[in-house]
């Protein structure tokens, strides 16, 4: 009894209570590394094997690896060993710090020439974004399952099991053979904060994988397991590669010049606000006018169900946009800027032409809480280029105002949202 006592003790350290991949920690490192250009797996040299076979699991073996755990540890979390937010996500400006934090060592130490160091570093990056695109670790507050199992009752042989292992673990492995990893920028703040915004993709595909698992698991069904697992696992080595391709470029300060130019400005109609806490809009974020909603990436909602094209009136005539958001009134939407990379900020902002035409909104765009750029529209004037200089902003926000009769009729777009360096 006092043996399993003790064992039970023994296997409830901080990293059983949180798991993470396990073994598809490595398939997914070694298939991210396996696309990179031989340039970088030459100035990787003999560490690139040991990225995939070791490096990867650090944050999981602080305990047990105790020359490697301080290649995940914070100075701003002192004393702390086992960084539970490397192995899931808390709040936005929370993880984008981390992974600024890391990613700047790495970089710090590749221009040092340290490359073993810079490894270890690159592994814990590693890990951070496997976890967070873990099918495991995609219910916010419930990493066990022990509510989603509410909802999904469990079958009669996994009644009694913990969700989180079964879901993740696996033997397979990853190949993204003919993927090109992406440069995500030019300075730690600009790719750490662009890194952000893929993991929110990888973490929104691995939420599709979960229910899928669960009742495959329920079912026995193994191959169906194992072949939503790779859906997880495929995006998240697509991600990985562009983190360890952008910090090798960083290191080298070698950028190929067309991908150097294509960040020269970016869209972020697709990015999750900071009022998407979890990544998805909690019932406080809920308008009422013009209809009971949300905000909407790419669409607008006739009547709040019935979606359509975002449209707006140009002094050339209609055009519809597939970047940009369709907001309501009263809700503001608030964009973490990386520090001093972008310095203008322009939209169209306007109302639906067809479905808005009897409504007046007030647009307005500040820069840390303060007004850059307010107009008040009618839903029949042409949609207005809004121009802000946001140098030295750190939160960007848009904030939709009514002010006409009409409520119902403010469907309100803010199309192209574009940050531009110069
Ligand atoms: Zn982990």
């Amino acid at each position: 009894m006092k043996h399993l006592v003790l064992a039970t003790l023994l296997s409830l350290t901080p990293s059983s209570l949180v798991f993470g991949w396990g073994q598809p920690h490595h398939a997914i490192t070694r298939g991210a590394l396996d696309v990179l250009p031989s340039w970088q797996k030459e100035l990787l040299g003999a560490e690139f094997t040991a990225l995939g076979d070791s490096y990867c699991m650090i944050p999981d073996n602080v305990f047990s690896d105790k020359e490697n755990a301080r290649y995940a540890r914070m100075e701003s979390a002192p004393g702390e060993v086992y960084l539970k937010i490397l192995h899931l996500p808390t709040q936005q400006p929370e993880y984008l710090e981390v992974m600024r934090y890391f990613m700047d060592l790495a970089v710090k130490s590749l221009r040092e020439g340290r490359t073993g160091d810079a490894a270890r570093y690159i592994g814990t990056i590693c890990h951070q974004i496997e976890d967070y695109g873990s099918p495991s670790h995609t219910v916010p507050g419930d990493n066990m399952f022990t509510l989603l199992q509410q909802f999904l009752p469990p079958s009669d042989v996994m009644k009694d099991q913990l969700m989180h292992g079964p879901i993740e673990n696996g033997d397979f492995s990853v190949s993204i053979s003919g993927y090109q990893p992406r440069l995500l920028g030019t300075t730690v703040d600009e790719a750490s904060w662009r890194l952000v915004h893929r993991v929110h993709d990888e973490i929104i595909n691995a939420r599709s994988t979960t229910v899928p698992i669960i009742q495959a698991l329920y079912a026995a069904d193994q191959e169906s397991v194992v072949k939503n697992q790779l859906r997880a696992a495929t995006m998240d080595a697509q991600v990985v590669a562009d983190a360890v391709y952008t910090i090798l470029c960083l290191g080298s300060e070698k950028y190929p010049s067309e991908e150097k130019s294509a960040l020269q400005q970016v869209q972020i109609g697709g990015f999750f606000p900071l009022e998407a806490a979890s990544l998805y809009y909690p019932q406080q974020q809920f308008y009422s006018s013009p209809h009971w909603g949300h905000p909407r990436s790419g669409i607008i909602l006739a009547g709040g169900s019935k979606a359509m094209p975002l449209k707006l009136k140009l002094p050339s005539g209609e055009k519809e946009f597939s970047n940009g958001i369709s907001a309501g009134m009263g809700k503001t939407l608030t964009f973490l800027l990386p520090k001093n990379i972008y310095s203008r900020f322009t939209v169209l902002a306007g109302l639906h032409p067809d479905l808005g035409a009897k409504g007046r909104v007030e647009f307005t765009v500040s820069g840390d809480g303060k007004p850059l750029r307010t107009i008040t529209l009618n839903g029949t004037d042409p949609a207005t280029l809004l121009e802000c200089d946001v140098s030295g902003v750190s939160q960007l926000q848009l904030t939709l105002t009514s002010r006409g009769v009409d409520s119902k009729s403010n469907y309100a777009i803010w199309a192209v949202p574009t940050l531009l360096k110069q």
